[in-house]
């Protein structure tokens, strides 16, 4: 179905794994797309690749304008750039702290307050930021990320109680597992990456890895009108890891 014909969307980290299925499957049910990634240049038609840092307020700023002038609007911003530390509290150093924070956290606030401009022209407004099942699920070596994505489930509900009545829904996405570079790159640097990935499957109340693509359809579903009265929301797409 192309129930998205019409719309416009940007989507942060859109270059690579789940941003890129989720670019990619907007794309296919008829919005024109934007990507705005530190590496746009990988992103191929019908998808357009802008350069942003969203650690970088000017940065962000530019590319919002940029591929909203280029798209005509943007009435769906997918807040989904993020980067990982492994780690306790012992571990990582207050600069890493920062680092992290600025962009899971600082770097969703600075790309919806450029977009909010133009959201607010649209019909049809939603965000839908890329948190984790590590917001709530106490992962252990994780003190960081979770403290990350913590921050991005409250900002969600927060955000999404500030712009309802704007007509701006905003919804975050918790991912299990995923099977993306990301992944992989964490498995290419085990001593034997192929026993790790089954035992990162074994480890799945399902039984392996989740999909970009899966997590792509929920945060596709969420930003469409068929969800038009649903806001403030956290779905799992985990196997039922943080439920079972
Ligand atoms: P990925 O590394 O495959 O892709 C991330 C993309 O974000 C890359 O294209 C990268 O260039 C871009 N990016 C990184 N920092 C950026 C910045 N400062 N400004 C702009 N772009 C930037 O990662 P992924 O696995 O697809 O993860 C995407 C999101 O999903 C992240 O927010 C991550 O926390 C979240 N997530 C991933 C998993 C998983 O298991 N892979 C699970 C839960 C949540």
């Amino acid at each position: 179905t192309k129930d998205l014909d019409g719309l416009t969307a940007l989507v942060t980290g859109g270059a690579s794994g789940i941003g890129l299925a989720t670019a990619t499957l907007l794309a296919e049910r008829g919005a024109r797309v934007a990507v705005l990634d530190l590496a746009p240049e990988t992103v191929s038609e019908p998808l357009v690749g802008f350069t942003a840092d969203v650690g970088d307020d000017a940065s962000v700023r530019a590319a919002v304008q940029q591929a909203a002038e280029a798209l005509g609007g943007v009435d769906i911003l997918v807040n989904n750039a993020g980067i990982g530390a492994a780690g306790t509290v012992e571990d990582n150093p207050d600069d890493q702290w920062h680092r992290v924070l600025d962009v899971n956290v600082l770097g969703i606030v600075r790309t919806t307050r450029a977009a909010l401009p133009y959201l607010r022209r649209s019909d049809h407004a939603s965000v839908v930021n890329t948190c984790s099942i590590a917001a709530t699920a106490g992962l252990p070596q994780r003190a960081l990320y979770s403290a990350s994505k913590g921050a991005v489930l409250s900002l969600t509900r927060a955000m999404a109680a500030d712009h309802v009545r704007e007509g701006i829904r905003v919804n975050c996405v918790n991912p299990g597992t995923v099977d993306t570079p990301w992944v992989g790159r964490l498995l290419d640097a085990a001593e034997d990456p192929e026993a790790e990935r089954a035992a990162l499957d074994a480890r799945q109340p399902h039984g392996r890895l989740v999909t970009a693509e899966e997590v792509a359809a929920t945060v596709t579903y969420l930003a469409s009108p068929a969800a038009a009265s649903v806001t403030g929301t956290a779905v799992a797409v985990d196997g039922g890891m943080a439920s079972l």
